[in-house]
């Protein structure tokens, strides 16, 4: 156990500061400052080592919390990463961008602030990175079979790096011309710095994992011709079709889905050059949608240069302490102020969207809102409360409805399921055989966690499928949901 008396010594959580928002409105740099390693060791001695962690029951990889917390407190650094690498391909993309359900769980929440699990995970493997503890781990041997996997984001370089270590010869396929999904075109750099995910391609490429960009199954490959010439297929897709906003003045010039701006940002930010750029430099910006698409937003606008930016919400606005009836050790839904709220805006709760308006030259001027009403449990705008919202670019960030269906049902007549989801079994088997689904394109728009977690567990699979039995570990079935209220 980590200090037996620490969570009595130290009673409050201590995290890496933020930097200043006017620096770092100026570049697009990760937003914390370096963490204190004694202040981290401090943090990880709080950990009570619980008989029952259920730690481990909020987080989908099942991370062996209290054994690395233990390790950092020591000071065992390289033991650490090991503990941790254990359960987790990456965990510099969880250390930087998981929503941290484990810390919603943690025993010492129910009377005192949880363990800064998440800071501690950073740490450790950023230290891991510094030394030189990151390795390559090739194969001792080569099976002779082959897995395509489809998709380069969490989910797909998870199944990619566990079924090279297991011995198959293994090409992960991308469209985008770079490799990683959304860790590469649509979370920001101000959330987590492109390095990382260098960093951590560069282990799998001297491992042996084969690295494809810029080829669209389905469209440079037929989905069938892929499945005959590989042993299996991953389908790690993601969960790409944006819900859209059916409203008046949709068509307009200037109303566009977020994954579209995002995306151009990202490969700006890497140095292409982006013919008409959307860009909010000089404009009032409204984004509608309150997840993390809509923060990632709100941040790259601030640092474009936007005269204004409002984010919309239809709901209302969440509260700030655990309610009742989201006990401890659920995840609650609470109102959150993230790096890039803190970085300037407005934030209206319990806006609908009437009309987008239009200005002569048929570009957006104005959105038309309304109070939100609820009358059956459905949501619709109230009558009398409307008013406009000047804007120069709207940014519909309202989620996603499922995975690009087309190609998959056309080539390999795979069947979706009602939420918009490649169906599949609990073992993420497919109706056609030696095709697995893992990640957002069967699970829907989810968290990087899951991801991950789902990728380990989908090569657990597809390794069973292809040797017959398998010691991959299968950290959760594709039918798990996550521990919310
Ligand atoms: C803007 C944004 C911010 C987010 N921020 C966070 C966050 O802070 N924390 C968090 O935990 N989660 C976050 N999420 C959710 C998280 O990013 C996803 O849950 C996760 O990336 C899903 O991983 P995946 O591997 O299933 O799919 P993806 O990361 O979506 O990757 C799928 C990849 O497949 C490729 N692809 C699709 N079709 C084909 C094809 N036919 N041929 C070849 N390639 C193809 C796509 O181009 C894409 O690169 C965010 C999501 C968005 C949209
Ligand atoms: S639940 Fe919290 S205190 Fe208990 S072992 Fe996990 S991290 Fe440590």
């Amino acid at each position: 156990m980590a200090d037996p008396k620490g969570f009595l010594k130290t009673r409050e959580r201590e995290l890496p500061a933020r930097r200043p928002v006017a620096l770092r409105l100026m570049d697009w740099r990760e937003v914390y400052e370096p963490g204190d390693q004694n202040v981290t060791r401090t943090q990880a001695g709080r950990c009570m080592d619980c008989g029952v962690p259920f730690c481990h029951q909020g987080c989908p990889l099942g991370n062996l919390i209290p054994e690395w917390n233990d390790l950092t407190w020591r000071g065992e650094g390289r033991d650490a990463i090991e503990r941790l690498h254990a359960t987790n391909n990456f965990p510099e993309f969880t250390g930087t961008l998981c929503p941290a359900p484990c810390e919603s769980s943690c025993v010492l929440g129910i009377n005192q602030p949880a363990v800064t699990i998440k800071n501690i995970e950073i740490s450790i493997i950023d230290q891991a990175f510094q030394h030189g503890w990151v390795t390559p781990h090739p194969p001792e041997r080569l099976t002779g079979k082959t897995v395509a996997v489809v998709g380069s984001g969490p989910a797909g370089l998870a199944a990619a790096q566990q079924l090279t270590r297991a011995g198959h010869t293994v090409a992960v396929y991308e469209r985008e011309d770079r490799i990683g999904g959304l860790l590469r075109y649509g979370i920001p750099d101000f959330k987590m710095e492109k390095k990382r995910l260098e960093q951590r391609l560069a282990q799998m490429q001297a491992e042996g994992t084969r690295f494809r960009a810029g080829v669209a199954i389905g469209r440079d490959i037929s989905w069938s011709d892929l499945r005959a010439r590989y042993d299996a297929v991953v389908v790690a897709t993601g969960a790409t079709v944006p819900r859209d906003l059916p409203i008046p003045g949709r068509d307009l010039l200037g109303v566009q889905f977020a994954m579209d701006y995002l995306v151009q940002q990202n490969k700006v930010g890497a140095g292409d050059q982006v013919a008409d750029q959307i860009t909010a430099e000089g404009k009032h910006v409204v984004v509608i949608g309150g997840g993390d698409t809509g923060a990632d937003c709100i941040g790259t606008a601030h640092r474009q240069g936007a005269l204004s930016v409002t984010n919309l919400a239809i709901g209302k606005q969440p509260p700030s302490e655990r309610p009742e009836h989201q006990p401890w050790p659920t995840t609650p839904n609470l109102f959150e102020i993230t790096s890039a709220h803190e970085e300037g805006g407005e934030r209206v709760f319990l806006a609908s969207t009437v009309e987008f308006l239009a200005n002569e030259a048929g570009e957006v001027r104005a959105l038309r809102v309304a109070e939100t009403e609820y009358v059956d449990g459905r949501r619709v705008p109230k009558a009398g409360t409307e008013r406009e919202i000047p804007a120069d670019l709207v940014l519909i960030a309202m989620g996603f409805t499922g995975a690009e269906r087309d190609a998959l049902e056309d080539q390999l007549r795979m069947p979706f399921d009602d939420r918009g989801n490649v169906a599949r079994d609990a073992d993420y088997a497919t109706s056609e055989a030696g095709v697995f689904v893992a990640g957002d394109a069967g699970r829907g728009q989810s968290l990087i966690v899951w991801a991950i977690a789902e990728g380990r567990a989908a090569a657990a699979a597809v390794d069973r499928y292809l040797e017959g039995t398998t010691v991959l570990p299968a950290p959760v079935r594709a039918t798990d949901r996550a521990l919310t209220a």
